[in-house]
């Protein structure tokens, strides 16, 4: 494992944290495999990672729980804890304190090292302003509750150099990834916050998975044309570190292979190592994907829940599943699948009641509700007679299972 120094502290971060946002489900996917997600942890923390990142709006709160209990057996002492205040919970000076000290007997510490601002924006940061949100960091800093104080971001490049500029911040948190250089904060942004000394931690790597997932033949054989043979995301996170303004990469990993292939990436993905020829092969990735994506959702989930019940991020991943896999069927079956009601509950585009409630929350800024209207008309034709065409089907299976059942009971 690497590691890079926080410029105002001193205090070396390994360069890969582990993001505790997507924690692994159970068997029957119901909830939080709570047993798996924490030996993952120590196993990460085993092989040099020192940075773990976790908020209250992490599984609703569970994040935190479980990093509580991830940490015992001596584990807090070898890792540095991130937690945030969420700035949408915030109603006055006091619930500052109630919910850092919440946190704090959640997380079962006495400090927590890096605490942060949630996603503020050019509305939630003013407003915190004005509630004392400043002076509630200087005091948590000073009675040792807090030891260093950031932010995370997710809005315009203007607001962030105000932000940056606002506060003595050790350090921020922001969006970053080859696709990603110009939004929010992006490479100027990068540099402008180091530039003050800084550190700049980097959320989002591989754009909420997207770049690391299944890959669409066109951007592979590019890939594939490279001499150096490494996976979509070992370049995608190569990328990123070669940044020497970078000092710490988080990664919301729940799958043990993916844990392992990035901290052997985090063994020697030192700042600018990767070669000109490099750099253009992720340039051409880069300008491929703008090509042949619809819609630029990170799935960060910020636009959830909807009031009524869309699974937004989810229609949207599906409908570019669908132009980035053209050849693939099994986009618009999926999605009558997961948000159609063929197994379970409703959750599709169409429902869309234009309120712009997620709009509001969104990141990047999509006007979801028009995209919403392309997605049910392109993805939706024919899901009310097909759905139920399907339903049959599952039931006519269902029956013929009992029957054969019954048959074998009684024969
Ligand atoms: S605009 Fe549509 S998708 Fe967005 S919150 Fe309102 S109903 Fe839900
Ligand atoms: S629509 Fe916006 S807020 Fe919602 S998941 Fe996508 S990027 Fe995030």
């Amino acid at each position: 494992m690497l590691y890079r120094k926080v410029p105002k502290t001193g205090d070396k971060l390994s360069i890969l944290g582990f993001g505790y946002m997507r924690l692994p489900a159970n068997a029957s996917g119901g909830g939080i495999d709570e047993e798996r997600a924490i030996r993952q942890l120590r196993s990460a923390i085993d092989h040099g990672v020192n940075y773990v990142d976790t908020a209250p709006a992490y599984h609703l709160g569970r994040s935190e729980q479980v990093l509580g209990r991830a940490l015992e057996d001596g584990y807090r002492k070898k890792v540095r804890i991130a937690t945030k205040l969420p700035p949408w919970s915030v109603r006055s000076r006091g619930d500052m304190d109630l919910i850092l000290d919440g946190q704090l007997a959640t997380l079962r510490t006495d400090h927590i090292d890096y605490y942060l601002l949630h996603s503020l924006t050019r509305e939630s940061f003013p407003r915190l302003k004005s509630l004392g949100v400043l002076e509630f960091l200087d005091a948590a800093r000073k009675d040792g509750r807090i030891r260093n104080a950031g932010f995370s971001f997710h809005a315009d490049l203007a607001t962030f150099k105000e932000i940056v500029d606002s506060y003595d911040w050790t350090f921020c948190q922001i969006q970053y990834n080859y696709l990603d250089e110009q939004g929010q904060a992006g490479t100027e942004g990068l540099k402008y916050a180091h530039e003050r000394n800084l550190a700049v931690l980097i959320m989002e790597p591989l754009r909420g998975g997207n770049l690391a997932g299944a890959i669409p033949d066109e951007i592979q054989e590019i890939w594939d044309a490279s001499l150096v043979k490494r996976s979509p995301a070992e370049w995608a996170l190569r990328w990123v570190w070669d940044h020497p303004e970078v000092t710490c990469v988080l990664s919301g990993m729940n799958d043990e292979r993916h844990i392992d292939e990035n901290l052997k990436v985090a063994e020697n993905a030192y700042p600018r190592s990767l070669s000109e020829e490099e750099l253009l092969r992720v340039a051409s990735v880069r300008d491929t994907y703008r090509r042949l994506m619809k819609i630029g959702c990170t799935g960060c989930g910020y636009c959830m829940p909807c009031p009524y019940g869309i699974d937004i991020p989810g229609c949207f991943s599906l409908y570019n599943a669908r132009y980035l896999f053209p050849h693939d069927i099994a986009a618009r079956f999926h999605y009558f699948s997961r948000h159609g009601g063929l197994m379970g509950g409703v959750s599709y585009a169409g429902l869309c009641q234009a309120c712009g409630k997620c709009e509001e929350a969104c990141p990047q800024h999509l006007p979801i509700r028009d995209q919403l209207r392309d997605v049910s008309r392109e993805m939706e034709g024919g899901m009310r007679v097909i759905i139920p065409i399907l339903k049959g089907g599952l039931w006519c299976m269902d029956l013929a299972g009992k029957v054969k059942h019954i048959l074998l009971r009684d024969a």
